[in-house]
């Protein structure tokens, strides 16, 4: 099979490119580099199975040519990081919109039978206060100033677009709700937790809680999400389907810091940070981030295999060089 995935140099995007060079799919990858790398894809570059252009999607020129080649694209390009997007949130709406209709108006016009799979985010809940998420539960935003809810506008537009042109042009595209993920190629440079907490117990530095570390997450090994992303891509009672994806298992902020603490011996203290000290703005944190993986249960008999422990084990021995 043909698989087109845009942004495939960044985090998941690379892990989705190996998963489908390892069974046996033809990869192309465009990416901009602005936050993904081209170390991610060196090796299958390397073994000659996967192509790969550094370009803005916005701009692509050989988008509709490349569309044509494609049964199957993964949409992943965007601007994602909490401190990127704060960094640049003029960006994250042009790239995020303007890219992702560019796109869309491509397959409509070349090819609409294709597969399409679009990555949207749980942040799309927005302040929903609730603890788990089901994909027909409330989607509440509030008055606020802080342009971090930029990304989650501008995925939840996305996810508008994908309908509309469904409606107009008979596109079908199955809309992953992704959660928390993990796993190698993530870096913490954009303000990730996990890849942070394990650089920075390994260099016995301070283990930076933004808050008082009470705030839940779940976490899901990448290597869950790209099965569960293809299983989603390949099931035809998926498409035309919003999706949640991740791992439902929770655990703290502060839990978190402790379990990396003590996975990699670490003498690191344990420092809580405010929020305004951390980001530079007023942030107002997400408490609890919990999926309800039921429907993708239901649509594809997904179930994730990673435990979180063993996660950060095969991460701790990445970082520390020993894989
Ligand atoms: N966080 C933290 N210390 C860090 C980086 C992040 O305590 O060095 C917190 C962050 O405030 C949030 C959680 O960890 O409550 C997850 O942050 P991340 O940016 O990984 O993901 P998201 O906020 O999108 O869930």
């Amino acid at each position: 099979m043909n698989i087109l995935i845009t942004g495939g140099a960044g985090f998941i995007g690379s892990n989705l490119a190996n998963y489908h060079v390892g069974i046996g799919d033809a990869v192309y990858v465009v990416d901009d580099l602005s936050s993904g790398s081209l170390t991610n894809i060196t090796d299958m570059r390397n073994s000659g199975h996967l192509e790969f252009t550094q370009a803005d999607i916005t701009t692509w020129s050989d988008l509709d040519k490349v569309v044509e080649w494609s049964d199957r694209i993964y949409h992943m390009a965007a601007i994602v990081g909490v401190k990127k997007v704060l960094a640049n949130p003029r960006g994250v709406m042009y790239t995020n919109i303007t890219g992702t209709e560019r796109l869309y108006q491509a397959i409509a016009k070349i090819k609409p039978s294709t597969q399409v799979l679009l990555a949207s985010t749980s942040e799309v809940y927005g302040f929903n206060p609730q603890v788990s998420f089901r994909e027909t539960d409330d989607i509440i935003f509030k008055q606020s100033k802080s342009l971090r809810w930029c990304y989650a506008v501008t995925k939840l537009a996305d996810e508008y677009l994908a309908g509309a042109f469904e409606q107009s042009n008979g596109v079908k595209t199955v809309i992953a709700r992704l959660f928390n993920t993990i796993g190698p190629n993530q870096t913490g440079k954009y303000g990730w937790v996990v890849p942070q907490f394990i650089s920075q117990a390994l260099h016995n530095e301070p283990i930076t809680i933004y808050g008082d570390g009470s705030q839940t997450r779940s976490f899901c090994d990448v290597r869950d999400t790209v099965r569960a992303l293809d299983l989603l891509a390949s099931t035809v009672a998926a498409s035309g389907e919003v999706v949640n994806v991740g791992n439902d298992y929770e655990i703290s902020i502060l839990q978190l810091a402790n379990l990396i603490k003590k996975q990699t011996g670490s003498r690191s203290e344990i420092q809580f940070i405010p929020y305004l000290e951390a980001y530079g703005v007023e942030f107002e944190d997400i408490f609890h981030r919990r999926p309800v993986l039921s429907k993708l249960m239901d649509l594809t008999g997904f179930k994730p295999r990673g435990r979180l422990e063993d996660t950060l084990d095969y991460l701790i021995n990445i970082a520390k060089g020993i894989s």
